[in-house]
């Protein structure tokens, strides 16, 4: 028997284990027991992700869930937009429905995306250097747009002896830096909440890794000193700007200062602060004052430039070592041209008054929607554009997310392993574009689900 399962497709597999289901479910309604059927709403991401047998049992299963939570429409990912990441949109669901969202679930926070301008600069660098760049960087991928946006760069941080280094993804800047960076026999000190990409390269480093809790500058300073005493090494410490599961700002001045005096070097990734705080934009590390005390500055242009890939802003020689010796960056294809040029475009914006105006407003939105939610559901410590409404059980995420599609509204919804156990969250990204229209329909959705899915806070602050 076996030997027989083993020479079947994953197809046939599949037919085969439905055909002994359905043989149970008879069997059990001729004797009259009730059977367990699976309950694929229990099934969580990470139920997945691990496994060593021969036989690939966890892709499987991973299909059948797919397949169950499609056929009941809860399937709510990868559900395609029909038009650029506007603060309205539609979505088209696997149920070929066409359902219009306020879309509180893209991180273009500053609306670059599709301003018109940089629509514009990116068409222009299309029609110059066509399509792709068709080479690593390091080899003949560079044009005279990345330079020029590498200068512009320089320009806009304005700081003595500095290189920029981009990358194709801001994953890349985090995961390929890092693991150039350091070496084995160092220590990486990571913020409990940093980024997947921030860990994977610190895994990739082969360093000894070490965690302290969320934003606690006390703890960072107790593990750092346990490393000195164990004799000098290269260390490492990772924060993020704001961070991007609960919208806080980072303890940057005081965690920059505590690593420095214990002789540790400083990543901060500004994936979701860069443009959007501090003087013209120029991220929490220059309103902290402390930008040039920062060794590794990372920047994602998925974000509030509106585009794709990303930058890592060092001192020259940091940045030139890093340009060859980032694995995914020297073994893979340059920035392509038409997202470089509207970049440049968006940062040129910006960097200007349109930028202080975009910024005003996405502040002033921002603490719109917090102060709609405050007190009412669960938005942790968010201080910022990202506000987390927090529900906490896995088994919600997908009846949850369907249930606010459904109801007008598109959120990004987070659970294990993204963040801890019981902690799962709808995460909404606010922009400068939405109107005030819009946040309040927003807000009166999730008070609706808050309700119907008993998350509502009351005034001890428990879930009521
Ligand atoms: N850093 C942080 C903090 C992020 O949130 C993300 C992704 N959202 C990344 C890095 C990776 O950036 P990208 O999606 O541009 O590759």
């Amino acid at each position: 028997m076996v030997q027989d399962l083993k020479n079947l497709s994953l197809a046939e597999k599949r037919k085969l284990a439905q055909q002994l289901l359905n043989q149970r479910i008879a069997r059990a309604a001729q004797n009259k027991e009730e059977i367990e059927l699976p309950d694929y709403t229990r099934y969580t991401y990470d139920m997945f992700m691990f496994g060593s047998s021969p036989e690939p049992s966890e892709i499987e299963r991973f299909d059948d869930w797919v397949q169950a939570t499609v056929d009941d429409h809860t399937y709510t990912f990868e559900v395609p937009r029909l038009q650029a990441q506007l603060p309205e949109n539609d979505i088209y669901r696997t149920s070929h429905e066409r359902i219009h969202v306020v879309n509180l679930s893209s991180y273009n926070y500053l609306g670059y995306g599709y301003h018109p301008d940089v629509i514009a600069a990116a068409k222009e660098a299309l029609d110059i250097y066509g399509l792709g760049a068709a080479s690593s960087p390091v080899a003949s991928g560079t044009f005279g747009l990345h330079k020029q946006l590498e200068r512009k760069l320089l320009e806009f941080f304005d700081l003595p002896d500095h290189g920029v280094s981009l990358f194709s993804s801001g994953y890349g800047v985090n995961s390929g830096s890092i693991s150039a960076y350091m070496k084995q026999g160092g220590h990486i000190v990571m913020d409990r909440s940093v980024h997947m990409s921030i860990l994977e390269g610190a895994q990739l480093s082969k360093c000894d890794l070490h965690y302290f809790k969320h934003n606690d500058v006390d703890h960072l300073e107790a593990i750092l000193q346990d490393i000195q005493r164990s004799g000098p090494s290269r260390i490492l410490v990772c924060i993020e700007g704001v961070y991007s599961a609960d919208g806080d700002y980072s303890k940057t001045g005081r965690i920059v200062e505590t690593a420095k005096r214990c002789g540790a070097k400083v990543l901060v990734d500004e994936a979701h602060s860069m443009l959007l705080v501090g003087p013209h934009g120029r991220g929490v590390c220059a309103e902290a004052g402390v930008l040039e005390e920062v060794d590794l500055l990372v920047l994602t242009f998925s974000k509030a430039f509106g585009g794709v890939g990303g930058a890592l802003y060092a001192p020259r020689k940091t940045a030139q070592y890093i340009n060859w010796y980032a694995k995914c960056r020297m073994f893979s294809c340059a920035l392509d041209p038409a997202v470089t040029g509207g970049i440049t475009k968006a940062l040129e914006l910006a960097s200007g008054s349109d930028g202080d105006e975009r910024r005003e407003r996405l502040h002033r939105n921002a603490s719109f929607l917090r102060e709609r939610l405050q007190g009412k559901v669960n938005i942790g410590s968010s201080e910022s554009w990202i506000i987390p409404v927090i529900y906490g059980p896995e088994k919600f995420t997908l009846p949850l997310s369907d249930y606010v599609q459904r109801a007008g509204l598109d959120t990004s919804m987070m659970q294990f392993p993204a963040v801890g156990k019981n902690e799962s969250r709808m995460r909404l990204f606010v922009t400068s574009e939405h109107s005030i229209e819009q946040l309040t329909h927003a807000a009166e959705i999730i008070l609706r689900a808050a309700e119907k899915y008993g998350f509502t806070l009351n005034e001890r602050g428990n879930f009521s």
